[in-house]
């Protein structure tokens, strides 16, 4: 029977998303990949219940997360949620979304309309077998959906009582922007936007994102924070065989490590080195050091990697000239 590290809230910081009551752990764990049926169980749940013990309160999950069917993580979850972590329910931030292809025909398609975005979260709720989830986010923006359509959607999934905040995810500023409009007006509580973002993708920042959720009662819930591994001493020398890019889980990262990119992580890995960090560790505190970032959400392959990674949090603070000497080797 699972019983969890007594000590697991004496380390961990905790932040408000937007202006709410709502607090999330700065480390999140995602279950993107690695939690489906096709990846080992007995790992899943060592690595759920080893982030609960450092403190990880919040989950991140998606309707379409699993191999190899959509849907098998959040089936996954509830099995674990089941095996002991059920009882600790009110200790834990759970989100899910839809908005990506997620079953046959035109309503499970990739869009944001209300026939889907309800229908998607009542299949969540079986899977994971909970009577409501804490965040739910449209994943995608949909250009042919009308935003107030999407919005109402997300509203009412809350005054049904199946969702107590919502968020959006993949939005950028404007599209952020209209989208809160409508929610200003319904009283929604929309509190978050999650976005990628890391020290080698900076898209947020060029669109004012950031700046726009600060000045506005947002938060972000920052996803590839690790730039899904390569912002880790694992690609320091080239591909290993064990990792995401050469089991082709990142078919993105392709050809992107080159030598200008192999000789950037090695002098990001002296700088971490020189504040006495290992480089995982630096790039998540690099990016919770942006004043709008409430957490990072991480992924793992196994569950030596998430107590690495929660570890960031023992030096969130950077000098000017660490900031100086990172922006020299990104620019
Ligand atoms: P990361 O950038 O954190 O990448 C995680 C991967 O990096 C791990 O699976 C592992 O891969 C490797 N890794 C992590 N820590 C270490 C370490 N300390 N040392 C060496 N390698 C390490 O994030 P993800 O891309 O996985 O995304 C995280 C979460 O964000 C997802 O689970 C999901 O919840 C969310 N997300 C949301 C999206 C959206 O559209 N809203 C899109 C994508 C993700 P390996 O060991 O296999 O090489």
């Amino acid at each position: 029977m699972f019983a969890p590290n007594e000590n697991r809230y004496d380390k961990m910081v905790y932040n408000r998303l937007g202006n709410s009551g709502l607090k999330v752990s700065a480390v999140s764990l995602g279950l993107w990949q690695n939690f489906g049926f096709g990846s080992d169980f007995a790992t899943a749940e060592e690595m759920v219940h080893t982030a609960f013990d450092l403190g990880i309160t919040h989950f991140d999950i998606a309707n379409n997360y699993g191999h190899p069917y959509n849907g098998s993580a959040e089936e996954n979850f509830g099995k674990i949620l089941d095996r002991g972590m059920r009882e600790y329910r009110d200790e834990l931030c759970i989100s899910t979304k839809a908005g990506y292809e997620m079953w046959d025909g035109p309503y499970g398609d990739k869009n944001g309309s209300r026939k889907y975005l309800t229908a998607s979260l009542d299949q969540s709720l079986k899977r994971m077998k909970l009577d409501y989830v804490d965040i739910y986010y449209h994943h995608i923006f949909d250009p042919d959906t009308p935003l107030e359509e999407t919005a109402l959607a997300l509203d009412n999934a809350v005054r049904q009582g199946k969702a107590l905040y919502v968020g959006i995810s993949n939005y950028n500023r404007q599209q952020t922007e209209e989208i809160q409009k409508i929610f200003k007006e319904l009283r929604t509580p929309f509190i978050v936007n999650q976005p990628s973002y890391s020290m080698l993708n900076r898209w947020v920042e060029r669109d004012n994102l950031d700046k726009y959720c600060l000045d506005n009662n947002l938060s972000l819930a920052v996803f590839s924070p690790l730039y899904q591994g390569f912002l880790t001493d694992k690609y320091l020398h080239g591909v290993p065989e064990d990792s995401r890019l050469a089991k082709g889980g990142a078919p993105w990262l392709e050809g992107q490590l080159d030598d200008i990119m192999l000789k950037r992580l090695n002098a990001l890995n002296e700088i971490a080195l020189s504040r006495g960090q290992k480089l995982s560790q630096m790039a998540l505190s690099w990016v919770l050091h942006n004043k709008a970032v409430a957490t990072v959400l991480i992924g793992a392959s196994r569950p030596s990697q998430i107590v690495e990674n929660a570890e960031c949090i023992n030096k969130l603070d950077f000098t000017d000239e660490e900031i100086s000497a990172i922006e020299a080797v990104l620019k």
